[in-house]
C-alpha cells in the first residue's frame, strides 16, 4: 500500500480542527485504524483531547517531539496531527517516513503566527504534501474571507496561547489597518 501526506491550513477559527476531524472520522467508518496526535503544549481545552471550536472532539496522544510520533504510530492506516505548527522541523522526515511506510498521514496547523509569518514546520509540510488544503475563516470586521490571526493583546511572543479573548480572525484589509493603529 502507498501513503501520502495531505495538509489542512488556514488562520484561527477557519475550521482546521473541524475537518481533521471530519476527514479522521470517515477514515474511522471505512474501519481504518486512526492513531491522533497533538504537541503535548497545546493544552488550551482538554489534556488528550483535539476540540474544534464548534465543540466536535477526538481522543489524541500528547506528544513532545515529533519523533514521538514514529514511536506511537504503530500499525494503523491512518495518523491525524493537530497543531504542527507547534512541533520541531524534523515532523517533515517524521511524516515522509509514516507515508513511506504506506500510512496516510493528514496533518492540520496554522500556516501563519500573528505576525503574518510563517509558522514553525508548517511552509516545509506544504512543499512536500501530496495534498494541500487552506480554509479560510470569516473576517470579523467586514465579514470578508480572512486568512490573519490578529492578536488583541500586546504581547510579541511567538506562542500565546488563547482563543477569542486574544485573536480573531481577520482579512488581508481589515489585518493591515489593525497592524497600523
Ligand atoms: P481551527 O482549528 O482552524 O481554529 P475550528 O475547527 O476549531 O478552527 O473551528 C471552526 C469553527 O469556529 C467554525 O465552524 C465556527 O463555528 C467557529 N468560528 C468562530 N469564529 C469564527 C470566524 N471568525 N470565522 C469562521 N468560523 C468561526
Ligand atoms: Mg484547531
Amino acid at each position: 500500500r502507498i501513503g501520502w501526506v495531505e495538509v489542512v491550513c488556514g488562520s484561527m477559527f477557519s475550521g482546521k480542527t473541524e475537518e481533521l476531524i471530519r476527514r479522521l472520522n470517515r477514515a474511522k467508518i471505512a474501519r481504518q485504524k486512526v492513531e491522533i496526535f497533538k504537541p503535548a503544549i497545546d493544552k488550551r481545552y482538554h489534556d488528550v483531547d483535539i476540540v474544534s471550536h464548534n465543540e466536535n472532539s477526538i481522543r489524541s496522544t500528547p506528544v513532545n517531539t515529533s519523533e514521538e510520533i514514529l514511536l506511537f504510530a504503530g500499525d494503523c492506516d491512518v495518523v491525524g496531527i493537530d497543531e504542527a505548527q507547534f512541533l520541531d522541523n524534523n515532523l517533515v522526515e517524521v511524516c515522509n517516513k509514516l507515508a513511506g511506510s504506506g500510512k496516510r498521514v493528514i496533518v492540520a496547523g496554522l500556516d501563519m503566527d500573528f505576525a503574518g509569518k510563517p509558522f514553525g514546520p508548517m511552509p516545509l509540510l506544504l512543499s512536500i504534501a501530496e495534498y494541500v488544503t487552506k480554509v479560510h475563516a470569516v473576517c470579523v470586521v467586514c465579514g470578508e474571507v480572512a486568512q490573519y490571526s490578529y492578536r488583541k493583546v500586546t504581547s510579541q511572543d511567538k506562542i500565546l496561547l488563547g482563543e477569542t479573548d486574544s485573536y480573531e480572525a481577520r482579512c488581508r484589509r481589515c489585518y493591515t489597518l489593525g497592524e497600523l493603529a
